[in-house]
């Protein structure tokens, strides 16, 4: 062995004798040399084995090794113009850490369902490590962002005794002998952080039982929750944009290699950072109208509307100002027009839809009260976030961005459920 190093820091090591630990990806042999392609999590290496440069030993075991089969490779780093990293490695030596039995994932086309049955394989392509690592780099960003400014991250309770909206897309459980519910928001309790911190976020993952099968939902995703006191409406979306923005530009600037992998077109990307428009929900129908859409004043909008709107834009779209009967309880009604609240939803570019929610909420009291009795919610279970409207009620707001919406859109996947590991679908809780 000589020194360990990684597969993407080769080129500090050209001209040296160095060991790679990683996993056979792909091979191929002419009679006389062997050509592996070995990866090991931060790349993917050409490494040549010659017959007359090694022993006889080595070039059999280079000629044995099986798809996936793990390995340390021995041998001095060469810069080559042609190869995809641009470099290969010379072997000297091979060890065989563990010869992997025939592995299901062949480099052939596979059925989803059938990826999906294996998807803790499907992982270790290099479209899937692209996806993870930009994953990784979006939730990177939105930790600097928040963090640089004045923001403090709070977690929020998983199990909850109460919803925010209602309880048809709640996971109930058993607490001891009392209902629980999974979270779906952890809004309400960084509300009541904001009003200790004054800028809080939350980070964690969020259950819906959606029972409806589309491109954009899954059952278990993760959300961040910005809430910040003394922000209004307009001071909110600026936030958004300016988040937003930042992903955006910490992708295009970190993660270059990942982006070509998934042949993401940039450019796209990097139209994005910016202000970005806003329109109105009556703006939105009025436009839907003269398109040929059929829908009312008063309609939550669906897939083929978003895609519509958002469509005419190269930055995401904020749609704001919707009718007040369709928003959650909590959302502060504009004062100018209470048949709106002073809401927005961020719609990404290119069909990926709705991937910021947003609101000023209520801060009166007497008008969230009439609210909760509108809703006919328990008075009860939601007697502590009436108090934060009964001790030192300020105007707040807040929003909550959708990771892997997010970063479905940003890689430009066809379906979210590729955004994460190991997504939780409605027909799948394996593995
Ligand atoms: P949609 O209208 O698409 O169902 P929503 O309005 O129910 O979304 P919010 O409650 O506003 O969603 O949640 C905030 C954000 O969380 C959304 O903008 C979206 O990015 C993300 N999100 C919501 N539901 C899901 C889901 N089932 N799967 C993945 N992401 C989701
Ligand atoms: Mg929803
Ligand atoms: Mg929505
Ligand atoms: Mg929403």
């Amino acid at each position: 062995m000589a020194q360990v190093v990684n597969i993407g820091q080769l080129h500090q090591h050209v001209g040296s004798s160095v060991t790679i630990e990683g996993w056979l990806y792909n091979k191929r042999s002419s009679g006389k040399i062997h050509f592996l392609q070995v990866r090991d999590g931060t790349g993917l290496v050409q490494c040549v084995v010659v017959k007359s440069a090694v022993t006889p030993e080595v070039f059999e075991h280079s000629g044995m090794l099986t798809q996936e089969s793990s390995c340390r490779v021995t041998g001095s780093v060469r810069a080559d113009e042609r190869a995809p990293g641009g470099y290969e490695v010379d072997v000297q030596d091979i060890e065989i850490v563990q010869m992997a039995q025939e592995y299901p994932i062949t480099h052939k086309e596979h059925g989803v369902d059938f990826l999906m049955d294996h998807r803790h394989l499907w992982i270790r392509v290099p479209r899937q490590r692209a996806i993870m690592r930009i994953r990784a780099e979006v939730q990177r960003a939105i930790f600097d962002f928040l963090d640089n400014r004045g923001f403090t991250r709070v977690d929020p309770p998983i199990l909850t005794p109460s919803s925010c909206e209602d309880t048809t897309e709640l996971f109930q459980t058993k607490y001891f002998d009392e209902e629980a519910y999974l979270t779906q928001s952890g809004q309400m309790y960084m509300e009541a952080a904001a009003m200790s911190l004054g800028r809080v976020y939350s980070f964690g993952p969020c259950f819906r039982a959606e029972k409806s099968k589309t491109r954009r939902h899954l059952i278990e995703f993760w959300m961040v929750e910005p809430e910040m006191a003394y922000v209004d409406h307009d001071e909110n979306l600026r936030i958004q944009e300016q988040l937003v923005s930042h992903i955006v530009q910490h992708v295009l600037d970190h993660c270059e290699a990942e982006l070509h992998t998934l042949g993401r077109d940039v450019a796209k990307l990097a139209k994005v950072p910016g202000q970005f428009p806003r329109i109105s929900y009556d703006d939105a129908i009025a436009w839907l109208h003269n398109n040929g859409f059929d829908i009312q004043w008063g309609d939550d909008f669906g897939a083929p509307h978003e895609t519509a709107l958002a469509g005419q834009y190269d930055q995401p779209l904020f749609i704001e100002r919707y009718p007040t009967k369709i928003k959650a309880f909590y959302m502060q009604p504009d004062p100018l027009r209470p048949e709106v609240v002073l809401c927005a939803d961020m719609l990404a570019p290119e069909g990926y839809g709705e991937i910021v929610g947003g609101s000023q909420r209520i801060a009166d009291y007497d008008l969230l009260k009439t609210r909760f009795e509108e809703h006919r919610l328990p008075a009860d279970t939601y007697a502590w976030y009436l108090d934060l409207r009964r001790y030192g009620s300020v105007p707040h707001s807040g929003f909550g961005l959708g990771l892997e919406r997010t970063v479905a859109w940003i890689c430009g996947l066809e379906h979210i459920r590729e955004a994460i590991a190991f997504p939780r679908t409605l027909y799948r809780l394996y593995p």
